[in-house]
């Protein structure tokens, strides 16, 4: 049997991952790169995966999770393209076109966040089941949607970050986000903590109220999610989920949210609303494998 050689990019806001693995999907060769401006940033990229290539061969397929907004419709004429992003340097960069030309190799670009639901799905906390959600709260609110074992392809994205919610009834907090306010992602997201206690949350202890009314935001997120795709799991990631005594507070908030109207699996809260299995390499950088391994095998059949 040949060798297979995968590439994979997971893209944020301050680091690029950039990784080269074997149809295993063992990784090789790994590299950190700063998201810097498009120019410097693509031609580091273009040095890891060109010096890769030459020691171990040449890639089959690269897929890439990605910050954004990026244009993900194949049909669009900007389609790989980074839009409307505060990263001003990034917008109007075809992202997908420049991987393209760096790997010489097919592209599978999505988001960050449906890339770290893949990866969830076949190598972390999801494997076991055959529909899940992924929830991420940092610096923004996305959610990535799972159904046997691949990406929920919802054009353009789900936008699940700026839902309407009930507010907790401590809270009168005006919210962050420029468009509504109080959505979701005005009131539970990194920076919505930070503007509102007028510290960073890491600065919070453990007893502050803070931690109830963002368990009380994220709840209801989990319970909207419940209702409406009745998933197998719930994993919530990102950097606001690093409190750990958080995990317990949501599991408590979305029981008595409930209210008791039956949720089916949802009734084993442990096993329902977890946090991630994958750390190093990340859930987004397993994913973004799976992309590429997905499309070489599609190919190859
Ligand atoms: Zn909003």
């Amino acid at each position: 049997m040949s060798k297979i050689l995968l590439g994979a990019i997971e893209a944020g806001g301050t680091k690029i991952l950039c990784a080269l693995a074997n149809e295993n999907r063992t990784i090789l060769r790994e590299i950190r790169i700063a998201t810097a401006d498009p120019t410097e940033t693509l031609a580091n990229m273009r040095r890891f995966f060109h010096n890769a290539e030459q020691e171990l061969g040449k890639i089959a397929a690269v897929g890439v999770g990605t910050f954004g907004p990026i244009d993900l419709d194949p049909r669009s004429g900007s389609f790989g393209y980074i839009t409307d992003t505060p990263k001003t340097a990034w917008r109007g960069v075809d992202f997908r076109d420049a991987i393209q030309q760096i790997c010489d190799a097919p592209v599978m670009i999505d988001t960050d966040v449906n890339a770290a639901a893949l990866g969830e799905s076949t190598h972390g906390a999801g494997q076991d089941v055959d529909t899940m959600c992924y929830v991420t709260i940092g610096t923004g609110i996305g959610v990535g949607v799972i159904k046997n074992k691949a990406i929920v392809d919802v054009s353009p994205n789900i936008e699940a970050g700026h839902i309407r919610i009930a507010r907790h009834p401590l809270d009168n907090f005006i919210g962050v986000c420029p468009f509504h306010g109080d959505c979701l992602e005005g009131l539970a997201s990194g920076p919505s903590l930070n503007e509102r206690w007028g510290s960073a949350p890491e600065a919070l202890p453990d007893h502050h109220e803070a931690w109830d009314i963002q368990a009380f935001y994220i709840a209801q997120l989990c319970l909207n999610l419940s209702y409406i795709l009745r998933p197998d799991r719930i994993i919530i990631g990102g950097g606001v989920m690093s409190r750990e005594i958080l995990l317990d507070k949501i599991r408590i908030s979305f029981s008595e949210q409930t209210a008791g109207y039956s949720l089916g699996r949802a009734r084993d809260l442990e096993a329902y609303i977890v946090t991630p299995n994958l750390h190093s390499p990340s859930s987004g950088l397993i994913g973004a494998l799976e992309m590429a391994w997905g499309y070489q095998k599609t190919m190859k059949t």
